[in-house]
């Protein structure tokens, strides 16, 4: 096994920084933006890029959690569980999620085919109709199945199929640290 660290802990924040600015920019602001962070670790860095956010604007812009775990179009239930994401989604504090009129800023830490970052958006469809979905990550590793391209990307990684991107945010691992890893 082959390790090689592609992103130090200065990288990742630079990169995350850039993307906070990207965001700020291409939508004049953050009017109506909401950041959804795709657990696990699209949760966190989610949740970095909108503490930048704060920073740069002066107010916080909403993060929300999506697990997209039961919604994939590789599972034969995900149907049944489709309106156990939306509730997932849909509450906060008793008050009822919407995407109605929002731009929606779906973040996860690693892009390969797009059907997980599809996923999310059936489930942000099912919340109402988003103005506009763009979509950030941290690493684009290249191998699309469908349509989708990230609108904010921390790192281009050109992948083979057999090679893995980890990805350690200090939240949950011991450090951050992005490496590619040939088995
Ligand atoms: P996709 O649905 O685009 O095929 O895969 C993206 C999802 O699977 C993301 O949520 C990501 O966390 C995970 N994923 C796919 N490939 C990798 C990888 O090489 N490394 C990591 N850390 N996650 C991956
Ligand atoms: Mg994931």
């Amino acid at each position: 096994e082959e390790h090689l660290v592609i992103m130090d802990e200065t990288a990742i924040r630079r990169a995350l920084t850039r993307i906070a600015h990207e965001i700020v920019e291409k939508n004049k602001g953050i009017d109506d933006c909401i950041i959804v962070g795709i657990r696990t670790r699209g949760i966190y860095l989610a949740n970095r890029v909108a503490e930048r956010i704060g920073e740069i604007e002066g107010r916080p812009v909403p993060v929300r959690e999506l697990d997209i775990t039961h919604y994939r179009d590789d599972r034969l239930d995900a149907a049944a569980t489709r309106t156990e994401v939306s509730a997932a989604l849909g509450e906060l504090e008793g008050v009822p999620f919407t995407t109605k009129d929002k731009i929606i800023i779906l973040f996860d830490d690693v892009l390969y085919t797009g059907r997980t970052i599809r996923a999310a958006m059936d489930a942000l469809m099912d919340c109402g109709r988003p103005r506009s979905i763009q979509l950030a990550v941290l690493v684009d590793r290249g191998h699309r199945e469908l349509p989708i391209r990230p609108d904010f990307i921390g790192k281009n990684v050109p992948t083979s199929k057999q090679e893995q991107i980890q990805v350690a945010l200090t939240e949950i691992d011991t450090l951050d640290q992005v490496t590619l890893i040939n088995q």
